[in-house]
Parts: structure tokens; sequence; C-alpha cells
């Protein structure tokens, strides 16, 4: 049976591309009935630069009830933070036996975090991709919902299921699919067009936070950077124009409609006409969202308390995975 896994890190606030390009869908996924288990990757968070504890915990908390408030329900999914389920980390080392440097090297969020001067970046941000694929396979998700640019960690995953499932001559990871769908699987940063929106880029004005307020959005879309052209009359006109191809996506999956519809509507327009239409449109839908954020906030206890209830489901099902698993490798289990 399909079974969905998928993370986000405590990094920072969220921002539009996890909601658009992830969150979105892990509610949709998990309205259709199936099987979700959706994590707060801490351990991931600390991989590419120091974080301040108190602010880590507070993200923490904060992406928990950006989950909740969006739609995802803790009796519907499991809900939990990796840290609290040491299977994740059990596996992941394995894995990093399993994975070949090779692989690694070949993966360009690590090019892209790293910067330059890869001396300094952390093993842990090396290593990322093997706990990633720990994370997933822990729970033998077969179904990853992600941003586009995570698709080449959930290959790297399938590699190193298939790996081990050869090498121990067993049939017991099962294949991994990315799902990236949707019109915003890759949001723009709003200052460079060529540059993923992310939350942890030093630029606020570069996203739009759930937490920012409607004057804030307002202003952020305004001063997009854009060229001086009005919106082409077709789609196709948008092709070698990457901030305003930027603006209509995350229009398209602000409206829940196609790039087309939107087109349709605002062919022609100028900016001055489009961006003060598209931040009506993302104020509408974000309010809500961070006003009930705002209220869950209220009561940290309530949402630590619901953390640690889906902890222990999510050691439920993990725990008989990893046990199985260490059982393959030939680890004496005598306790
Ligand atoms: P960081 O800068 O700390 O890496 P991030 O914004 O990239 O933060 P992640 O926690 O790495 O967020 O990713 C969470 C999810 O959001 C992943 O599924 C990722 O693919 C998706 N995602 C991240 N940025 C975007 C984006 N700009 N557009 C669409 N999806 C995105
Ligand atoms: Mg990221």
């Amino acid at each position: 049976t399909p079974r969905v896994f998928s993370g986000i890190q405590p990094t920072n606030h969220l921002q539009l591309g996890n909601y658009l390009g992830a969150v979105k869908r892990f509610v949709q996924m998990q309205d259709e009935g199936m099987e979700t288990i959706y994590c707060i990757v801490d351990l991931h968070a600390i991989t590419a630069s120091f974080q301040e504890p108190a602010k880590l915990r507070h993200a923490t908390r904060e992406l928990a009830a950006a989950y909740i408030a969006s739609g995802l329900d803790p009796a519907k999914s499991i809900l939990f933070n990796q840290s609290q389920v040491p299977q994740h980390t059990e596996l992941g080392w394995i894995f990093n036996c399993v994975a070949r440097m090779g692989w690694m090297n070949r993966m360009t969020q690590f090019k892209d975090k790293a910067g330059k001067n890869a001396e300094k970046a952390s093993l842990g941000l090396y290593a990322y991709p093997s706990l990633m694929a720990a994370d997933i396979l822990a729970y033998h998700a077969t179904h990853v919902p992600v941003g586009e640019d995570q698709k080449q960690h959930v290959e790297l995953t399938r590699d190193i299921a298939a790996k081990f499932n050869h090498d121990y001559g067993v049939e017991f990871f099962p294949e991994t699919q990315p799902i990236i769908e949707g019109a915003a699987t890759r949001v723009m940063s709003l200052r460079d067009g060529t540059k993923k929106m992310s939350k942890s880029d030093p630029s606020d004005a570069s996203r739009i936070n759930l937490t920012d307020d409607a004057d804030t959005i307002a202003k952020k879309i305004r001063k997009a950077k854009t060229d001086p052209e009005p919106l082409p009359e077709t789609t196709d006109g948008l092709a070698d124009r990457p901030e305003a191809r930027n603006l209509v996506n995350i229009y398209a999956a602000l409206a829940g409609t196609t790039r087309d519809a939107v087109i349709a509507e605002y062919g022609g327009a100028q900016f001055g006409t489009f961006k003060p239409a598209l931040a009506e449109l993302a104020v509408e839908k974000l309010a809500p969202i961070s006003t009930e954020m705002s209220r869950l906030m209220d009561d940290p206890a309530e949402i630590d308390r619901i953390l640690g209830e889906g902890a222990e489901r999510a050691a439920n099902v993990a725990e008989p995975i990893i046990a199985k698993t260490y059982d393959i490798v030939g680890f004496v289990r005598s306790r």
C-alpha cells in the first residue's frame, strides 16, 4: 500500500515556496485518505549553519503550527520532529555505509549550500541526502511529495535502496516515487528569477514568509524584480522572462488554477496592475494561515504534546523496520 513521507527543516519561518511546493500537497494527500507521515527535520536543520538553540526550538514549534494551520490534522497524519525518533539516525548510519562518495559528490544542493569553500562545510551537510534516504525508508515510504529542488535526493534514495537490496540479496526497501506536481514546484526568489526562494536566504525581501503581515506581503510583491514589459498574451511569451513567469506561477498556484488561465485574464497587463492583484490574492490565502499559526503558538505545551504523540506513533512504524534491517546487516541483537 502507498505510504507518504515528507519533511521540512525548521531553519526559519516557512516561505511561500514551502507552502505551495510542499505543504499544500501534503494536506491534499492526507485528505485523499493516504497514509501520511510528515516530519519536522530538525536533525537536518543543523547541517548548513549554526542554529541558535532557542531559535531552533521556536522554529520547530512554529513549523508544527504552520503544518496544522495549513490543514494538517495530527489525528489523520503522523506529525513529529525527527530528533525524537532515533530510528532515523540509526538507519542513516547504515546508509552512510551504502552510499558512495561519488554519488554524494554529484548532489547539487551540497554545492549550492557549501558555496565556494566546501572545506568549511560540515560533514553533516555532505551526508544530508543519506539521512534523508533514511527518513523516507525507515517507514518504507513509497511516495515523497517535494519541490523540484529535492528530486535529486529522492532519486538518490532509490539508488541507496537498490544497492542495499542488491548487496544483501533482499527485496526489503521499496522504490520511492517523488511527487512533484502543481504550478509552483519551484518558486523563485523575488530578487533573482534564477535562484529558488529559500527560508535560509539572507535576504528577507527575497521571499514571502507565512508569518508576514498584509503590508509586508504587498510591499515585497511591489518591490519584486521584474522586466519593464507588460505580461505576454500567451504563456509561450514567459519562456525567457523568469521573473514574470515566477509571479504568474505564484498567482496560478495560489488561485488553484493554471498559468494559461492567469494569462487569459492578465495577458497584456502592466505589472502595476498585476502586482496589486497578486498581493491581494496572496494576503487572502495566507492571512487565515498566519492568524491560526499565532493562535496555536500561544500554547507551545500543546504543540509539544502533539509532536510527542506523533513521535511515538512514528517510532512504532519505524522500529520493526530498523530491527529487520539490523538483522539483515548481521548485527547481533541480544537484549
Ligand atoms: P533551506 O533554505 O533551509 O534549505 P528551504 O526553503 O529550501 O529551506 P526545505 O526545508 O529545504 O526548505 O524544503 C522543504 C520543502 O519545500 C521541500 O519539499 C522543498 O522541495 C520545498 N521547497 C523549498 N523551496 C521551494 C521553492 N522555492 N519552491 C517550491 N518548493 C520548495
Ligand atoms: Mg532547502
